[in-house]
């Protein structure tokens, strides 16, 4: 039985208007939602815990309540879910972010397999599973495409490097983030939003994890909007296909694009 952890994290919907307001990060009323990443590695997490026999724990850094991404990740289908929450984790680098996660999986015990996803759409660092697996002293298997359990009880990982796929095999433990090759997340099941919504979220501190709060040395003293681009719309027009191609090809070239 294998047992497996799967990070998943609470983020601005992709459709909301985030802006910069008073120094601050703001996205309006928008709804908060799983990392649409981390559904890939949930997904990833049930398909090995579904052919090799296993139990899936989601596992969210949060603020208090910040639950949504939690239950989502058990109404895929995973069987147990955790909140990392203290007001002392408020703001996070990369490094204290990894200790405090590190910390959970060891007090979840005997992990087989932790599962990322490839990066938050929020702050995009995408460096949490290689700094998770360095505190851990787990191989870091990044970027994987597919996942296979081997019959000497290690794991290979298929990974994507744009321009082509490099096998690469390691000992469990391990951690291991995804891509979106690793198949179409799932959705949850009636009977899952029923079991998500009744869930009890157990909520772990600084205290439950027998951690001091964690330094953090990577600060972000300003942030700013992108600046503002001039935009002119011009429709070309003409009577065939051909015309307007060759109407537009000029242009391109009267601009010193081509
Ligand atoms: C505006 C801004 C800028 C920042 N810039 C930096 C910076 O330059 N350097 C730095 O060290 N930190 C930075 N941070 C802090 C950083 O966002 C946090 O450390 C964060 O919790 C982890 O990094 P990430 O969100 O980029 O995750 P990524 O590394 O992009 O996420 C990869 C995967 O890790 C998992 N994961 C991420 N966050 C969580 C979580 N909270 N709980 C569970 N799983 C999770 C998910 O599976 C996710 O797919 C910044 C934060 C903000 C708000």
């Amino acid at each position: 039985m294998l047992k497996i952890v799967v990070c998943v994290k609470q983020v601005p919907d992709t459709a909301a208007q985030v802006v910069v307001e008073n120094g601050q990060v703001s996205w309006g009323d928008a709804p908060l939602v799983i990392n649409p990443w981390d559904e890939f590695a949930v997904e990833a997490a049930l398909q090995m815990a579904q052919e090799h026999g296993g139990t899936v724990t989601a596992l969210s850094l949060g603020k208090e309540g910040e639950t949504e991404a939690l239950k989502h990740a058990l109404a895929m289908g995973c069987k147990e879910a955790v909140l990392v929450s203290d007001p002392a984790l408020a703001s996070l680098d990369n490094v204290a972010a990894a200790r405090v996660l590190a910390a959970a999986i060891q007090n979840i015990g005997d992990v087989d397999v932790v599962f990322f996803g490839r990066q938050a759409v929020d702050s995009d660092t995408g460096m949490l599973p290689a700094q998770v697996a360095r505190v851990l002293g787990w191989p870091a298997l990044t970027q994987s495409a597919s996942v296979t359990v081997l019959d000497d009880g290690g794991v290979q990982v298929e990974r994507d490097l744009g321009e082509g796929r490099q096998q690469v095999t390691a000992p469990l433990p391990a951690v291991i983030s995804v891509t979106k090759d690793i198949g179409e997340p799932r959705y949850p099941s009636f009977m899952g939003i029923r079991k998500a919504a009744r869930a009890q979220i157990p909520v772990w501190g600084l205290a439950e994890l027998g951690l001091e709060a964690p330094a953090v040395v990577v600060s972000w003293p300003e942030l700013m909007n992108p600046p503002k681009r001039e935009v002119t719309t011009e429709m070309i027009e003409g009577d065939s296909p051909q015309e307007i191609a060759e109407k537009l090809a000029d242009k391109l070239l009267a601009e010193k694009v081509l």
